[in-house]
């Protein structure tokens, strides 16, 4: 059995654990990242959208999505209970494909015991490695046109929350996008060490006794021995179904709270050809567009117009359509959880889980709602003589799954993580990414998990550092 001795051991590699891991390779730490997936697109965690950011290569773009989002394992069949939830296996994970919207939270979606002045310094700094740009996608023919008619559609939101550009995680390198995933994220420990890669392993076990981890066993995905990756301190970023699951599968006691207080955003979307007077005189390479309408307390959804990477429909061009997707806010709900299955193994080794998940009457109501809205949003933007598809997800189908490892101010029983994202009950076991989200909320969650991870990795820092 073959074996590594590292600082740190961050178990997946998408927008979770290549935060934790850039931020503390910068400080010196060794650092090694296990992926149960493969490197894709040449370099470990590049974005997609990367391999031809013109407007070609979005058809192609929508290919790789398309093939590399797969149920959890690439099982044929969707997990129990969660037939629309989709994952990607691969360095990078879903962070690789997502669509680059990094909208902020509202206050109203953070959780009510943490001060917001205590996220501030975090969300500046998330901004700053994501490299988020909030006017990237102003300036554009289309843009411009529709933020214009979104803005007619819905009125009366609050200050600051209006409709606008959505901020996008990007930037321009050598004159062309660059989109954000983790290869930019880990690259935080250029100046330091860069954390190692171990792709194609899947971790079934964490090793711990008496509260403390040692390390992490990993097996190869094709077969053969296991690994044994030796470390002071193991962060889980798994993704929110395997981030519990690990857990359960290592025996560590996490608590009541372990797999509960699923959160998910129920998702209208539309896909709509824009209305000829959007249309009108477009040149060749009109830049990209994303409209946002942000969650507010009173307006808890959030609605974006943006091209999401699919094919279009039959006698279309691809410019010409727009996706308007609506993300509804869900209440909190202990009930809503993961159960585990310990007898039965799934394609990696670990517990079958199973899901359950309903929407309660409250998020029945605010889905009519925010329907209301969505289709006023795209009337106002699409060709709606000519039809459109509207579709609602099945649940989990928001890739925005959250809370199964929740955070919370108390060792109470109603949260899994302390407010760094450390597990009560072990010295040195911390938990990143989505699966930590645990207040209701409707903005794309990723900008707010890379934050709430670049806290871990000083956590992190401040009690090795303290040794
Ligand atoms: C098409 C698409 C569009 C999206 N658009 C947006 C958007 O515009 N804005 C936004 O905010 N969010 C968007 N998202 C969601 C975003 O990608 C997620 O919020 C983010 O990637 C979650 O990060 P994570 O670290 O929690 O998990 P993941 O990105 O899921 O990473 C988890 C990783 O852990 C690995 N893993 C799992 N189990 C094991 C194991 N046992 N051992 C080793 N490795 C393991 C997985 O293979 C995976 O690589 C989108 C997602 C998709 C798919």
């Amino acid at each position: 059995m073959s074996s590594f001795n590292v600082d740190v051991v961050v178990v997946g590699s998408g927008a979770g654990g290549s935060t934790v891991a850039g931020r503390l390779g910068q400080a010196g730490k060794r650092v090694m990242v296990v992926e149960a997936g493969p490197v894709r697109f040449g370099t470990p965690g590049l974005h997609a959208r990367n391999l031809d950011v013109s407007e070609a290569g979005m058809l192609e773009y929508a290919k790789v999505v398309m093939n590399e989002w797969v149920f959890p394992c690439s099982s044929s069949t969707p997990v129990e209970g969660l037939p629309g939830f989709l994952v990607s296996h691969g360095v990078g994970g879903s962070f690789s494909l997502w669509c680059s919207n990094a909208p902020s939270p509202d206050v109203s979606e953070l959780p009510k015991w943490m001060d917001p002045a205590q996220w501030a310094q975090y969300f500046a700094e998330a901004a700053r490695v994501m490299h988020v740009d909030p006017d990237i996608a102003k300036g554009g023919v289309r843009a411009e046109r529709i933020l214009a008619a979104t803005r007619a559609a819905v009125t009366g939101l609050p200050a600051g929350r209006e409709v606008q550009p959505m901020p996008i995680a990007a930037r321009r390198v050598d004159g062309k996008l660059k989109y954000t995933s983790s290869d930019d994220l880990l690259a935080q420990a250029t100046d330091g060490v860069l954390p190692q890669v171990l792709a194609d392993h899947v971790v079934r076990q964490v090793l711990h006794v008496n509260g403390r981890a040692s390390g992490v066993v990993a097996f190869p995905r094709q077969g053969g021995d296991p690994v044994v990756i030796h470390a002071d301190t193991v962060v889980i970023a798994s993704g929110t179904l395997a981030a519990a699951q690990l857990i359960h599968a290592s025996g560590i006691d996490a608590g009541p709270a372990l797999g509960r207080n699923l959160l998910d955003h129920p998702i209208l979307s539309t896909r709509v050809v824009l209305r000829p007077e959007i249309l009108e005189d477009v040149p060749a390479h009109d830049p990209i567009f994303s409209i946002w309408v942000p969650h507010s307390a009173d307006h808890p959804w959030q609605t974006e117009v943006f091209r999401f990477p699919q094919t279009p429909a039959a006698g279309t061009r691809d410019e010409d359509g727009a996706d308007i997707t609506t993300f509804v806010a869900m209440d909190e709900n202990p009930d809503n959880r993961i159960s585990f299955d310990s007898e039965t193994k799934d394609a990696f080794g670990l517990p079958q889980v199973r899901v359950h998940l309903q929407h309660s009457l409250a998020d029945t109501q605010r889905i009519s709602e925010a329907l209301a809205e969505h289709y006023r949003v795209s009337a106002a933007v699409g060709d709606i003589t000519r039809g459109a598809n509207f579709m609602m997800y099945g649940v989990g189908g928001s890739a925005h799954l959250m809370g199964s490892c929740r955070m919370g101010p108390e060792n109470d029983g109603t949260s899994v993580v302390d407010r760094y994202g450390q597990l009560w009950n072990m010295d040195n076991v911390f938990v990143a990414g989505n699966a930590v989200l645990g207040s209701s909320n409707s903005s794309n969650p990723t900008f707010t998990l890379v934050a709430a991870a670049l806290r871990t990795a000083d956590r992190i820092l401040d009690l090795t550092q303290a040794l």
